[in-house]
């Protein structure tokens, strides 16, 4: 495995369960990738919406991918009550429409899951009780979808790294793989190479994501790194953090550039917003991702900023996850498109389910027919930029 996030770590916990020998290589310590940076939103349902599934792929595959990422969810709830992984988990999860223009095709589409796919945790939300859930006037209405909720990710992250653990995996940290070898003919081990050392093995399961690098050049056309944005408040008063969510859902809102934010349990609001595509993050990331807060809550103008961060994700340009095998032995899962917690989760299982003899379910997700980025891995970068500079300027329209 090289990789100690959610896709190499739950690919790990399975595979040691079952009486694998495990080793995961991690480059800097588990969960140091996005799955302990991210914004904790525990989502539900693929990154793309099941009409859209539906119209690409027909209705059978996008049933299927329904399934998988019901399962997803369910997946994570389970392992956080079997390994008691205390990771503040909780219920709900609030889609708020920064402009009216979303509403009505996000009532259809609740009622499309009720009536076709069965699902019914979702409700509508009016404008007025939006305004009292969020205490603030930035949104028209929306749904809730108890279905989801949110998370503390990296306490996710340590709690996957210590089941894994538990079943014999063992996992290496800062011990970034350089190059590896083999693997493509049936027999033929993998050789995997650290600075110091290497690792022989019958699979190999490349889990890096947004942070794969160089490691395999012919994956890269498939993914985009992109970087995102966080910031914790001070803790809140409590009157104050009731105001701005009552309920403590997760808020994500519809903008291409996504805001999304929850409270933490000491009442500091985790606000994420903001990307950019380079090698480098903001100079002052406070600033970067407080801006976007203001427009949110001016009414936060005077809390202190206590912690900013940022971290990796790869998106593909159909935003859903990008699986595939090389030969015999080497397995990727990767490009979640800001859809991980869940899917990694499962996608480390899917790949754990492939390499032990059942692929049937990791390939639903394969032979997704995925587009390369255009422009190859050097001028892939500009035809990027562009297009999501395109779209975040719409976020102002
Ligand atoms: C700021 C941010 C906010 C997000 N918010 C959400 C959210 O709210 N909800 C949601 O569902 N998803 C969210 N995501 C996406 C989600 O975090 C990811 O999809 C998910 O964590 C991917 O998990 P992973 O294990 O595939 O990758 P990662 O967690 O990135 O793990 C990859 C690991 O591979 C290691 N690695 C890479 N190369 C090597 C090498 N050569 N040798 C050894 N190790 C290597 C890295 O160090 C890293 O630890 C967010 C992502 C970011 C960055």
């Amino acid at each position: 495995m090289v990789g100690a996030g959610y896709t190499g770590l739950s690919a790990a916990l399975e595979l040691a369960a079952r009486g694998y020998r495990v080793v995961v290589l991690e480059a800097w310590r588990a969960g140091a990738g996005a799955s302990g940076r991210n914004g904790g939103v525990l989502g539900m349902g693929q990154r793309r919406d099941q009409d859209e599934l539906e119209g690409w792929l027909g209705h059978e595959w996008a049933r299927g991918l329904w399934n998988l990422a019901l399962e997803a969810n369910a997946l994570v709830r389970e392992r956080v009550r079997r390994y008691d992984i205390d990771c503040d988990l909780v219920d709900g999860e609030l889609h708020a429409a920064h402009r009216p223009r979303y509403l009505d095709a996000w009532n259809a589409y609740a009622g499309r899951l009720a009536r076709d796919y069965g699902y019914d945790r979702i409700r509508a939300v009016g404008r007025d009780e939006m305004v009292a859930m969020l205490g603030t006037e930035a949104y028209h209405g929306g749904y809730l979808d108890t279905g989801a909720g949110h998370l503390h990710p990296l306490n996710l992250s340590l709690g996957l790294a210590r089941a894994a653990e538990s079943h014999g995996a063992v996992i290496y940290e800062r011990s970034a793989v350089v190059s590896y070898q083999g693997g493509t003919r049936a027999g033929e081990p993998v050789v995997v190479r650290t600075a110091a050392g290497s690792v022989r093995a019958d699979y190999l399961v490349l889990a890096c994501n947004g942070y794969l690098g160089h490691l395999e050049p012919t994956l890269a056309p498939w993914q985009m790194p992109i970087n995102n944005f966080i910031l914790a408040t001070a803790p809140l008063d409590p009157a104050l953090a009731r105001r701005i969510n009552r309920d403590n859902v997760a808020v994500v809102d519809s903008r291409f550039v996504v805001n999304y934010f929850h409270l933490s349990p000491d009442r500091r609001l985790i606000f994420g917003g903001g990307e950019n595509y380079t090698t480098r993050f903001p100079h002052d990331l406070k600033a970067f991702v407080r801006r976007r807060m203001l427009e949110i809550y001016p009414s936060l103008g005077q809390v202190t900023i206590d912690h900013a961060w940022g971290g990796t994700l790869a998106i593909t340009l159909r935003r859903m996850p990008h699986f595939g095998r090389k030969g015999h032995g080497v397995w990727w899962a990767q490009g979640y498109s800001g859809h991980g917690i869940a899917m990694a989760n499962m996608g480390g299982k899917l790949v754990a389910e492939a390499i032990m003899g059942d692929a049937e379910r990791f390939d639903l997700l394969a032979r997704l027919p995925h587009v390369r980025f255009p422009g190859g891995t050097l001028l892939r970068w500009p035809a990027l930029v562009a297009g999501m500079l395109y779209y975040s300027l719409l976020d102002r329209l």
